[in-house]
Protein backbone atom coordinates (compact mmCIF):
# COMPACT_ATOMS: atom_id res chain seq x y z
CA UNK A 1 0.00 0.00 0.00
CA UNK A 2 1.44 3.41 -0.96
CA UNK A 3 -0.09 5.40 2.13
CA UNK A 4 2.13 7.69 4.52
CA UNK A 5 1.07 6.91 8.42
CA UNK A 6 -0.73 9.27 10.47
CA UNK A 7 1.88 10.06 12.90
CA UNK A 8 3.96 11.12 10.08
CA UNK A 9 1.63 13.56 8.69
CA UNK A 10 -0.15 14.83 12.09
CA UNK A 11 -3.55 15.66 9.64
CA UNK A 12 -2.94 14.27 6.33
CA UNK A 13 -6.01 15.93 5.12
CA UNK A 14 -4.33 19.67 5.78
CA UNK A 15 -1.02 18.84 4.78
CA UNK A 16 -2.21 17.22 1.17
CA UNK A 17 -4.20 20.43 0.80
CA UNK A 18 -0.97 22.51 1.40
CA UNK A 19 0.72 20.87 -1.02
CA UNK A 20 -2.35 21.21 -3.72
CA UNK A 21 -3.42 17.41 -2.74
CA UNK A 22 -6.99 15.71 -1.77
CA UNK A 23 -6.14 13.21 0.55
CA UNK A 24 -8.27 10.60 2.22
CA UNK A 25 -7.71 8.53 5.72
CA UNK A 26 -7.08 4.90 4.96
CA UNK A 27 -6.18 1.62 7.30
CA UNK A 28 -2.85 0.32 7.18
CA UNK A 29 -3.87 -2.64 8.02
CA UNK A 30 -6.32 -3.25 5.76
CA UNK A 31 -6.87 -0.55 3.41
CA UNK A 32 -10.33 0.70 4.29
CA UNK A 33 -11.11 4.23 3.78
CA UNK A 34 -12.75 6.34 6.07
CA UNK A 35 -14.45 9.40 6.73
CA UNK A 36 -12.15 12.40 7.76
CA UNK A 37 -13.30 12.06 11.33
CA UNK A 38 -12.67 8.07 12.03
CA UNK A 39 -9.58 7.55 13.82
CA UNK A 40 -10.09 3.75 14.39
CA UNK A 41 -10.64 1.13 11.35
CA UNK A 42 -14.48 0.27 10.90
CA UNK A 43 -13.79 -3.09 8.64
CA UNK A 44 -10.90 -4.34 11.19
CA UNK A 45 -10.56 -2.23 14.26
CA UNK A 46 -7.05 -1.19 13.36
CA UNK A 47 -6.22 2.35 15.16
CA UNK A 48 -3.34 2.51 12.44
CA UNK A 49 -4.47 4.94 10.29
CA UNK A 50 -2.22 6.79 7.04
CA UNK A 51 -3.45 8.93 4.11
CA UNK A 52 -3.28 8.32 0.81
CA UNK A 53 -3.90 11.06 -2.56
CA UNK A 54 -7.60 10.42 -3.58
CA UNK A 55 -8.31 10.50 -7.16
CA UNK A 56 -10.47 13.54 -6.97
CA UNK A 57 -13.35 12.16 -8.74
CA UNK A 58 -16.45 12.68 -6.82
CA UNK A 59 -20.79 12.87 -7.01
CA UNK A 60 -22.36 15.83 -6.48
CA UNK A 61 -24.69 15.34 -3.44
CA UNK A 62 -26.25 19.07 -3.26
CA UNK A 63 -25.41 23.07 -3.24
CA UNK A 64 -26.12 25.37 -0.88
CA UNK A 65 -25.57 29.27 -1.30
CA UNK A 66 -24.15 31.08 1.05
CA UNK A 67 -25.30 34.41 1.72
CA UNK A 68 -23.18 35.73 4.78
CA UNK A 69 -19.48 36.86 4.39
CA UNK A 70 -16.95 34.72 6.70
CA UNK A 71 -13.72 35.87 5.72
CA UNK A 72 -13.17 38.74 3.09
CA UNK A 73 -10.88 35.89 1.06
CA UNK A 74 -14.61 34.12 0.42
CA UNK A 75 -17.33 37.26 0.09
CA UNK A 76 -21.06 35.83 -0.54
CA UNK A 77 -22.83 35.05 -2.21
CA UNK A 78 -21.22 31.74 -3.12
CA UNK A 79 -21.93 27.91 -3.32
CA UNK A 80 -20.53 25.29 -1.44
CA UNK A 81 -20.61 21.56 -2.38
CA UNK A 82 -22.07 18.50 -0.63
CA UNK A 83 -20.02 15.94 -2.66
CA UNK A 84 -19.28 12.11 -2.05
CA UNK A 85 -15.52 11.22 -3.33
CA UNK A 86 -15.23 7.99 -5.50
CA UNK A 87 -13.16 6.82 -2.34
CA UNK A 88 -16.61 6.88 -0.39
CA UNK A 89 -16.06 9.64 2.12
CA UNK A 90 -18.18 12.77 2.00
CA UNK A 91 -16.51 16.51 1.93
CA UNK A 92 -18.09 20.40 1.91
CA UNK A 93 -16.71 22.48 -0.21
CA UNK A 94 -16.43 25.37 -2.76
CA UNK A 95 -18.47 24.69 -5.70
CA UNK A 96 -16.89 26.89 -8.89
CA UNK A 97 -17.70 27.40 -12.57
CA UNK A 98 -21.46 26.64 -11.82
CA UNK A 99 -25.26 27.67 -10.92
CA UNK A 100 -26.79 26.40 -8.47
CA UNK A 101 -30.06 25.76 -11.17
CA UNK A 102 -27.53 23.39 -12.69
CA UNK A 103 -26.49 21.73 -10.11
CA UNK A 104 -27.90 18.17 -10.27
CA UNK A 105 -27.60 15.92 -7.23
CA UNK A 106 -24.96 12.64 -8.64
CA UNK A 107 -23.85 14.33 -11.33
CA UNK A 108 -19.96 13.88 -11.85
CA UNK A 109 -17.54 16.64 -10.29
CA UNK A 110 -13.78 16.87 -9.68
CA UNK A 111 -11.53 18.47 -7.17
CA UNK A 112 -9.34 21.16 -8.02
CA UNK A 113 -6.87 23.40 -6.40
CA UNK A 114 -6.63 27.36 -6.71
CA UNK A 115 -5.27 30.32 -4.92
CA UNK A 116 -8.27 29.90 -2.25
CA UNK A 117 -7.59 26.40 -1.95
CA UNK A 118 -9.61 23.16 -2.84
CA UNK A 119 -12.71 23.27 -5.00
CA UNK A 120 -15.18 21.17 -7.28
CA UNK A 121 -16.22 21.68 -10.53
CA UNK A 122 -18.40 20.27 -12.59
CA UNK A 123 -16.51 17.40 -15.30
CA UNK A 124 -16.36 18.96 -18.81
CA UNK A 125 -18.91 16.95 -20.78
ZN1 LIG B 1 -8.76 -1.90 8.65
Amino acid sequence: MNASTATEDGDGFRAGLARGELQVACCTACGTVLDYSQRVCPACGSPDIGWRKASGKAKLRCVVEMSVSYTLERPAPYLIASVELEEGPHLLAPYKNGVMESADAGQPVVAHFEAGGLCFRPVAS
